[in-house]
């Protein structure tokens, strides 16, 4: 029976596919597709790691005292018992062997499955094995945690229309990710994978996990509450990413109305890509710099090919994320940020330095320390708990900064004692350059301004940096008080607050009046319906993902600042700004 999921709408577009469930264990699971010919190889790494925990167990029966309680020993043999249960050997053979998922990809998706049927059984005592059946797997994942395992790159990406699905029901059909949480991590991870669509619990439009699925240019929904629990593994389901809505089991008419929408997008992409090569000027004649903001190396070239005239936002830390806590050296650094450097083929690379912490932790285990990590050790002040960490990040810019153009961005900072301790740790990285001696380059320095603090104080950061960036995911967060991963509160996560309008203008003001340059780098500029406000509050560049570039430049082509300009002041002192937008 056709059902659908409401949820926000974090990234356009439609998917048609099978439901594909992540589980959320407790235990960091990777997961990433293998190539058929490691099947075998990773059917034995569950093999033996379920051995292992069988040994541990007998070992542990074996040595029990004689007055230990009945239960402990009773509690053994269960879970003896439920590690050579057959649902879950031959389980994981299939989603290993059918699916080409790692191991441990495969054993929670058989875990979620068996748990789905011990939910239903009406006894109770069987009911409560379910938690028992978990405890095994978590064993079997923490022993082969530390057994390594081969990455393989994942098979290519494809996508289909439901016509094909109509055709064809037995071809390989897109799959759709359906999951109670993805870290950033894990979205990375699965960036080049065969995904057609991601539907998430939790998590609000500008969680990170948001902003990469929007990275990767294909449809997703957060904050769908309990999708994760309706849907059952490959049900077919839809992901309509404009009306932030998920519809599982869809009926034909159904399909058909979602593969015809699916058919106009791609003709408004191709449309779209004409102007790739169309340079960036509005009606009367203003140059906007659209630029873009990329996650790893890697996507320099896709921010090339989509028109970007340079990075404006490298997000650092995502080199960082999910190694257990292992930081890239300064050489592995130096390449990555050389690799983005060489990819954008000369043009300007903003690297922001590692912004781990709140929703972006380095691992799970970070995550659970804190608790308010938006409010806690994030940013730059974790740069600055470790600085020696934090030098071996500027010094591996540095160094990279001798084969490009290369801006050094500072998130979150709010003290002026913040800056100056980071200006001199650049001063240090340089020394400490100097002394080897090695080659580096000259950086033009710049600060995000993402809490209100900065933006109030904007004239003492321009009195130190050369140019400025706001964030504004993390500027109305703090401003509003609103959680941006919390879906409770993000009705009230509010662009076109007042308060949020007036920081903003503020800052591109003080940066104009001083003629110093200034982006915009949150999530508003990509937005195409912020495009006109932005430019009417005197905005000349604009950073993005590049899937976003050539929308907004439709706007730019489109748009006439001098009208724009009078009109966003109306904007500006309105009640309700959001009223406005539309004229
Ligand atoms: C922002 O806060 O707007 C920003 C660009 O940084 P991030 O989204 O990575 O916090
Ligand atoms: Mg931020």
């Amino acid at each position: 029976m056709t059902f659908s999921i409401p949820g926000l709408a974090v990234a356009r577009g439609i998917a048609i596919g099978r439901a594909v469930l992540v589980g959320s264990s407790r235990v960091d699971v990777a997961h990433y597709f293998i190539e058929p010919d490691q099947v075998p190889a990773e059917i034995e790494r569950v093999r033996r790691g379920r051995n292992a925990v069988a040994e541990e167990l007998q070992r542990l029966q074996d040595d029990m005292p004689h007055d230990a309680p009945h239960e402990l020993a009773a509690l053994l043999d269960v879970h003896l018992m439920l590690l050579q249960d057959e649902a879950l050997t031959s389980g994981v053979k299939h989603w290993i062997t059918e699916r080409l998922y790692n191991a441990e990809w495969a054993l929670t998706t058989q875990l979620e499955v068996i748990a789905r049927q011990f939910d239903e059984m009406e006894d109770a005592y069987l009911r409560e094995r379910k938690a028992d059946l978990e405890q095994v797997v978590e064993r079997i994942l923490r022993t082969m945690k530390g057994v390594a395992h081969p990455v393989a790159p994942p098979p290519p990406s494809r996508r289909k229309t439901s016509q094909d699905l109509l055709l064809d029901d037995t071809m390989d059909v897109p799959l759709v990710l359906v999951a109670h949480d993805l870290s950033p991590a894990d979205m990375l991870q699965f960036k080049k994978s065969v995904f057609a669509g991601f539907v998430t619990d939790v998590g609000g439009k500008t969680s990170h996990t948001a902003i990469v699925a929007r990275s990767m240019d294909i449809p997703a929904v957060v904050g769908a509450r309990v999708a994760s629990q309706l849907v059952r593994q490959d049900d077919w389901v839809i992901i309509d990413g404009d009306a932030g809505v998920m519809i599982v089991d869809p009926s034909p008419i159904i399909l058909a109305e979602y593969g015809f929408r699916q058919r106009q997008m791609e003709l408004e992409r191709e449309r779209l890509a004409r102007l790739r090569h169309t340079p960036s000027i509005t009606l009367d004649g203003q140059r906007i710099e659209l630029l873009a903001n990329i996650e790893q190396p890697a996507d320099a070239a896709v921010a090339v090919r989509a028109g970007a005239v340079g990075v404006g936002l490298f997000r650092t830390e995502f080199l960082f994320m999910g190694r257990n806590g292992s930081l890239p050296d300064e050489e592995e650094q130096y390449q990555a940020y050389r690799d983005a450097v060489e990819g954008m083929q000369g043009l300007p690379v903003t690297i922001r330095t590692i912004d781990i912490g709140a929703d972006k932790p380095l691992d799970k285990t970070h995550k659970d320390d804190h608790l308010n990590p938006a409010l806690g050790l994030r940013a730059i002040r974790w740069s600055l708990a470790d600085p020696a960490m934090f030098r071996v990040q500027l010094r591996a810019v540095l160094r990279a900064a001798a084969h490009g153009q290369i801006n050094v961005l500072f998130p979150m900072l709010a003290h002026a004692s913040e800056i100056h301790q980071a200006l001199a740790q650049v001063a240090l990285a340089r020394a400490e350059l100097d002394a080897r001696p090695q080659v580096y380059g000259a950086v033009r320095l710049g600060a995000m301004v993402e809490v209100p603090a900065a933006a109030l104080m904007v004239n003492t950061f321009l009195r130190y940096f050369d140019f400025l960036s706001i964030g504004t995911n993390d500027l109305i967060q703090y401003t509003l008080a609103i959680d941006r991963t919390d879906e409770a509160v993000s009705h009230l996560y509010d662009p076109l607050h007042p308060a949020v309008l007036r920081l903003v203008t503020e800052v591109i003001a003080a940066c104009r009046a001083q003629g110093k340059s200034v982006s915009v780098c949150g999530e508003t500029a990509g937005d195409v319906t912020m495009t006109r406000l932005l430019l009417g509050l005197g905005l000349r560049s604009f950073s993005m993902h590049p899937a976003q570039i050539l929308a907004v430049k439709q706007e730019v082509l489109r748009a006439d600042t001098r009208k724009l300009a009078s009109w966003a002041q109306q904007v500006l002192t309105a009640e309700d700004p959001s009223a406005l937008l539309g004229a």
